[in-house]
């Protein structure tokens, strides 16, 4: 049977990995810097992560939520610790999309409303509602449409005191937008945002899907910025590769029972992964890491000419490049044995490395970039 033909491909075959390295199937070693897609974040194959997966293994690997799953509480505490979040009640699924699905479902129950405001260049995900809330018109199924969603301009602090009234369910914003191309909600614009909110009955949903797990430098983005959102989702670097997203929603939202399921969400594995990624973490102060080191990345790259903005926090990080097109110096770099993303933006490289980057590591992609911006210019 053939696979669907959905995907544009990096030209790799990736057989092994380890901390920040992944061997492709011919031997070659290369840096990921772009964590298998914004997932990594303690760093592929860690210990302590393959040791509680095989743990919990030899234990009970699954068993659906129509019982009590005693991991499930251990990795909401793991969570909570890590993050720091009081007042907050976890649902756990199983990916970005579905994390963003449940969170605009329960958003739209809780007043009786449909209409979504989201940003522009939005990513929430491909289900149904997560689409409506998603600006690409490309990928928009005939099933859903944007009838009930009003996009506006990321920090257009007019724009949403327009958009916000009495009429709208969520406000759906990344704590960074990561496939536009790394661009960050100020701070004034989420704090008038959570004003409006408040006022109207409005969810502020935080999609942290992609910035949160400790990304950032926080655990979640919006974390550097005095906001208490209504429902937060996360996914990607949550399971560092084991599929798993949770919904946080701020203690007092309606809901009943049965309104949310899952068959999988939460599962032994699942929140084996969560509780070994979070302590992890928290044991091996990642969050000062991914801090530490965007901010070294970022003061190398400023001497670079062939850069024209650099953009984000921590280590999720947009380098928009001045010959306007990312994708020669993304092959490139390839070529010089580090895997980066690109994004939405085409001069844009989009780098998402593991949390626990070293410093020597960190050293061999500022030499790498510095010869393949040179080769590109
Ligand atoms: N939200 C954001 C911000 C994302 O970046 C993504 C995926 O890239 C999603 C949601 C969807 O996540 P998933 O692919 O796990 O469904």
């Amino acid at each position: 049977m053939n696979l669907l033909d959905v995907y544009n491909k990096i030209p790799l075959e990736p057989k092994t990995s380890k901390g920040s390295w992944v061997t492709d199937i011919t031997g070659i070693e290369y840096l990921d810097f772009y964590g298998g897609h914004g997932v990594i974040s303690i760093g592929h194959q860690h210990p302590n992560w393959k040791k509680a997966l095989s743990e919990q293994m030899d234990k009970i690997s699954f068993y659906s939520n129509a019982v009590n799953i005693p991991i499930q509480e251990e990795a909401a505490k793991a969570l909570k610790e890590v993050s720091g979040l009081e007042d907050y009640e976890v649902f756990f699924c199983n990916s970005g999309a579905e994390a963003n699905e449940n969170a605009l479902k329960l958003a739209a129950w809780q007043q009786n409303r449909k209409k979504i405001v989201a940003l522009k260049n939005a990513f929430h995900g491909r289900s149904l509602a997560a689409l409506q809330a998603t600006d690409n018109a490309n990928i928009l199924s005939p099933l859903g449409s944007f009838e009930n969603t009003e996009f506006v301009d990321i920090n257009d602090l007019e724009g949403i005191k327009k958009a916000l009234n009495n009429d709208v369910a969520a406000f759906i914003v990344e704590g960074i937008q990561g496939v536009a191309g790394v661009f960050e909600p100020q701070e004034d614009f989420l704090l008038l945002a959570q004003e409006l909110c408040a006022k109207h009955d409005i969810c502020l949903i935080m999609d942290e899907v992609q910035s949160g797990a400790g990304r950032s430098g926080k655990f979640f983005a919006f974390q550097h910025y005095p906001i208490q959102p209504n429902i937060i989702t996360v996914a990607k670097g949550l399971g560092n590769g084991f599929p798993v997203a949770a919904v946080l929603c701020k203690k007092g939202l309606t809901y009943k029972k049965g309104m949310l399921g899952t068959t999988f969400g939460g599962n032994h594995l699942a929140c084996a992964a969560v509780k070994a990624v979070c302590e992890t973490i928290a044991e091996e102060n990642l969050l000062k890491n991914a801090q530490i080191q965007g901010e070294k990345l970022k003061k190398s790259l400023t001497s670079l000419s062939a850069i024209a903005e650099l953009r984000g926090k921590g280590l999720m990080l947009g380098i928009a490049l001045k010959s306007g097109d990312a994708s020669s110096a993304i092959a490139e770099l390839q070529k010089r044995r580090i895997i980066t993303g690109s994004a939405a933006c085409k001069d844009t490289l989009r780098i998402l490395p593991p949390l626990s980057i070293s410093d020597e590591e960190l050293e061999f992609f500022i030499q790498a970039i510095t010869q393949a911006l040179k080769q590109t210019a």
